[in-house]
């Protein structure tokens, strides 16, 4: 990607000289991390469109296919086994990915339910932080009694962002920022202790969203869930954005749980 510089140079009795060059420019980048194939669909899929049509490079990690345990009605087909339930999962996250605009999508196959951490997964999510030097990074909620993979995920991404700050950690490679980390929306919120303090509106993205969310043919029980939390999200950005004194008229939207404090030059 390439930026244009413009300068003028003004000298007395001439006239303005306009230069013009381009220079290269580094592209912006971010992170998602998702504990199986589906998850950065539903709960990230209009922050994953809206930034991809901003001109961010999206990298989508995913730990697992969720192959044992979010695959049930591919298991209820006659003669199913665990290697075609990954091929099929595979092939509806890179559908998906590629109608939400990811740029590269990493397919870690860990295992599910429950998800195989070992050091060699930890280092390579290392490499992956450094290589992309993401400017975002979104992942699960802290707690989710109902799916341990999840947590784990986030406690991965976690680890992760801090070895590859570290700088002893392969001394020598360009080490990572400080990357804010947004947790996306999981299925019961209460029950994870996740509590939203951004709402994203995706109206303009919605119809890859949607288009994306039907790439999950494994899963058809979520698809009307996750559209009316869209929906739900969509009426807290009106009214949290200025509701009936003038609020954004978003229909659709995401909400986000945001780790780390924000560093700001003025209070809005
Ligand atoms: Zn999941």
């Amino acid at each position: 990607m390439y930026g244009v510089a413009v300068h003028s140079i003004f000298r007395r009795g001439f006239p303005a000289i306009l230069m013009i060059w381009s220079f290269p420019m580094s592209k912006k980048t971010a992170l998602i991390v998702s504990a199986h194939a589906a998850d950065f669909v539903w709960r990230a899929g209009g922050a994953i469109a809206a930034h991809a049509e901003k001109g961010y490079d999206i990298t989508v990690v995913c730990l697992s296919f969720g192959e044992r345990g979010e695959s049930a009605k591919l298991w209820k087909q006659q003669g199913m086994t665990l290697e075609r339930v990954k091929e099929a999962r595979k092939d509806e996250a890179r559908a998906a990915a590629e109608v939400l605009g990811v740029s590269e999508l990493i397919c870690f196959d860990l295992g599910d339910y429950p998800l195989q951490i070992d050091e060699k997964a930890m280092n390579r999510l290392v490499d992956v932080f450094r290589k992309v030097q993401p400017a975002f990074v979104v992942s699960h909620s802290l707690e989710d009694p109902y799916n341990t993979d999840h947590p784990a995920a986030t406690r991965m991404t976690l680890d992760a962002r801090m070895i590859a700050q570290a700088w002893g950690h392969k001394p020598g490679e360009k080490i990572l920022g400080a990357p804010q980390v947004y947790l996306f929306e999981p299925h019961q919120t209460e029950q994870c202790h996740w509590k939203p303090d951004i709402i994203l509106d995706i109206t303009d993205v919605w119809g890859k969203k949607q288009a994306a969310i039907e790439c999950m043919q494994g899963q058809e029980h979520l698809w009307a869930y996750y559209t009316n939390v869209a929906e739900n999200r969509g009426n807290q950005f009106r009214r949290n954005s200025g509701g009936q004194a003038g609020g954004r008229p978003a229909r659709y939207a995401e909400a986000f749980q945001s780790i780390f404090p924000k560093t700001v030059d003025e209070l809005s």
